[in-house]
């Protein structure tokens, strides 16, 4: 492979954005579960054909390790979820039911994802992503909300603790609050806790963020990016060295679950907006991907496509322009 003018083949390769990605984020669910577990599939799918595909490299994660798991978790409740342990009432509570073997290589691959994307955007710069996660509503002891173990809180300690980052975000702007991150990150004075959600979505009993941003049901585009402009000066005034974005695009009009009526176009916009200002500011930035449950799943596959599509543009201006 060539490089690009005086710029060395292995560091053009550096500096595609890079994508986590598994056939397990589709398969590790069973098919009788209510989740939409082809958007993965799908989106895959399309991300090929983009024209700007070349400048995606799709990355195999890794499992993560039990002992990093614990970053986020107590003993005890990893262990019983590896050693399939957990009761009835714990998996109803996380849903993705009925739960097949394979969950358990699902979720620390994808875990494992995550944090393979975090370490390459601190040692890279830019932006890079996980096909899957933004696990946000699992807590330290328990899963919910589809969510088992919670990676934004993980790689968040890990960037602390172990990439030696002094200041971390996670700008949370799924519909769903951040609960689970919030609580766990609760005390930690080197990462700041941003969550914009629907008021009135899941879960019903909120917990504390550094920052909560709540909207009333059945807002729109206008209102939304308002609000998404005052969670980015937020992020941008903890003046950070790394945000983890969860990116959940449930606020679709389209979806089952969210009660925002944004358009397709008014999400896009969204996301250009964070990346603008991380790119403006030379934050490395990692996307973890969140919820989206349109009827039909294609609109949620778009706003994904497009959410990626615009990461491999937007990772392109901060090493080329
Ligand atoms: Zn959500």
């Amino acid at each position: 492979m060539v490089g690009v003018g005086h710029i060395p083949s292995e560091d053009v390769s550096r500096t595609k954005f890079h994508l986590w990605y598994h056939e397990s984020y589709t398969s590790g669910i069973d098919e009788k579960a209510r989740f939409p577990r082809d958007r993965y599939d799908k989106i895959l799918a399309q991300l090929q054909t983009l024209p700007n595909s070349t400048k995606l490299e799709i990355k195999t994660p890794e499992p993560i390790s039990r002992e990093l798991l614990l970053l986020g978790h107590s003993t005890n409740y990893v262990d019983n979820f590896l050693n399939g342990a957990l009761s009835e009432s714990e998996m109803r509570r996380i849903g993705l039911t009925p739960w097949k073997p394979e969950i358990v290589d699902r979720t620390l691959l994808l875990t494992g994802g995550a944090l393979e994307a975090t370490l390459h955007a601190v040692q890279n710069g830019g932006l890079a992503g996980n096909m899957a996660g933004g696990t946000h509503h699992a807590h330290r002891d328990f899963g919910s909300g589809y969510c088992i173990f919670n990676d934004l809180a993980i790689c968040a300690k890990y960037a602390v603790s172990e990439l030696k980052k002094q200041s971390v975000v996670v700008l949370d702007l799924d519909v769903h609050q951040g609960d689970g991150t919030a609580t766990i990150l609760q005390s930690e004075q080197n990462i700041l806790t941003i969550s914009l959600h629907c008021s009135t979505n899941f879960p019903f009993r909120k917990s504390v963020s550094d920052i909560d941003i709540p909207l009333p049901p059945g807002i729109s585009d206008d209102i939304y990016l308002q609000n998404v402009k005052i969670a980015i000066q937020n992020c941008l005034d903890f003046n950070p060295d790394l945000v983890l974005f969860q990116s959940g695009v449930d606020g679709l009009a389209t979806d089952a679950l969210g009660k925002l009526n944004i358009s397709r176009e008014g999400m896009q916009k969204r996301n250009q907006m964070v990346f603008d200002a991380m790119l403006g500011h030379r934050i490395p930035t990692v996307i973890f991907m969140g919820g989206g449950y349109s009827k039909p799943i294609e609109y949620t596959v778009d706003a994904f496509v497009d959410l990626f599509g615009d990461a491999i543009t937007w990772n392109e201006k901060w090493h080329f322009e």
